[in-house]
């Protein structure tokens, strides 16, 4: 396992309609051993830059390190990484064992050393009853194990995914991606997954990268991300948020005070650092919109009639209007709520869960 740095890389496709900035500009560093995302819609360059750290396409400016060596113009096979495709690309006519151990008879391993390597990766997997199989008798996620176990025979320095679940259906997806994680953790390969999936990306990431428009637009851990996002993009994409707009019209040890039009509300600062006067806008999650206080926390009670409200089982979503027509949507506990459409009653917003986007 190696860290990888990227410096300036950019990648500018020539199509017929004229030159495509796919990737602009990105400096990032992904520690030894770390399962690190590129997360972002369809579009913003998560393949383009993954294939760069392949070695499938070459960067039209920039560098790329695997530890301390340059691997910018390198062939893939000479730079030690290794890919899960999308479609898993398993050879159809060779048994799961072959398919797992065929990077290794490339590389010359002698087959005593091949048998047990290709046997502790299917342990490690989880697929060891099938070795005789091939793909087309298995399911997607065994056939989905078989790749990772194949990818990483080799023990790359670093292991790169493109979108590795979205062939599966929902469940499925979510039991995979602990897999993937237990997986790549286990091999303590530095591994780069790419996604749109905001949640496979919350769910499993050490840390995220959110790309935008070939853009880095924000990098951090899951929960920094969620609970400080540097604007509204990143605040949307990563979940639901309400935002409302305001002015700053005092600070107390940390708290600042927001004027809004619904009232003043207590907001954290977040990631932004505004003085006193200065308009602003608070972002609110679904579950910061609370039915009951919380004795003891800074919060503001803002008059709010229930407009909407559905019971999801183990949890409900609402809506809120309050003055002036602003809605908020909810998440509640829905053991707790009594109150019904249509009801008048307040809200809660503690300072905690009023976060301010920086400008
Ligand atoms: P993502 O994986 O995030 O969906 P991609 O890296 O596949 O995004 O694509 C980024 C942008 O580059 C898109 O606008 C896409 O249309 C464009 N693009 C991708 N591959 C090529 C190509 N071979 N030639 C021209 N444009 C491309
Ligand atoms: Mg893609």
């Amino acid at each position: 396992m190696l860290p990888v740095h990227l410096q300036n890389v950019s990648k500018v496709y020539t199509s017929r309609r004229g030159p495509v900035l796919a990737v602009d500009d990105i400096t990032l560093d992904i520690a030894s051993g770390e399962l690190f995302f590129l997360l972002g819609p369809s579009g913003c360059g998560k393949t383009t830059l993954l294939r760069m750290l392949a070695g499938f396409i070459d960067p039209s400016q920039g560098q790329i390190f695997f530890g301390p060596k340059d691997v910018t113009h390198l062939a893939p096979e000479r730079r030690d990484a290794a890919m899960v495709f999308q479609n898993y690309a398993l050879w159809p006519h060779m048994t799961v064992f072959k398919n797992v151990a065929y990077g290794l008879e490339v590389r010359r391993v002698d087959a005593a050393q091949r048998r047990q390597r290709v046997g502790e990766l299917l342990e490690t997997v989880r697929i060891a009853d099938r070795a005789t199989a091939k793909p087309m008798e298995l399911s997607g996620g065994q056939q989905q194990r078989v790749a990772l176990a194949r990818a990483l025979a080799v023990r790359p320095s670093c292991l790169l995914l493109d979108e590795p679940l979205s062939n599966l259906d929902a469940s499925l997806r979510a039991a995979m991606r602990w897999e993937i994680r237990r997986i790549v953790k286990q091999a303590g390969t530095t591994a780069v997954y790419v996604t749109h999936d905001q949640a496979e990306a919350l769910a499993i990431a050490d840390r995220i990268a959110l790309m935008r428009e070939g853009k880095l637009v924000q990098m951090g851990s899951g929960r920094e991300l969620y609970e400080s996002p540097n604007s509204r993009f990143v605040a949307e994409f990563l979940g639901e948020a309400n935002f409302i707009a305001g002015q700053v019209v005092a600070e107390q040890s940390g708290v600042l005070k927001v004027q809004t039009a619904v009232g003043a509300l207590l907001a954290r600062k977040g990631l932004a650092s505004p003085s006193t006067g200065q308009s602003v806008t608070c972002c609110i999650r679904p579950e910061g919109v609370r039915l009951l206080s919380s004795p003891g926390q800074a919060e503001a009670r803002v008059q709010a009639k229930l407009t909407e409200w559905t019971h999801l089982g183990e949890s409900a979503r609402f809506k809120v209007t309050l003055s002036g027509g602003i809605e908020l949507a909810g998440a509640a506990m829905p053991a707790r709520a009594t109150a019904a459409v249509g009801q008048e009653l307040p809200i809660y917003l503690s300072a905690a869960d009023v976060t301010i986007l920086p400008q």
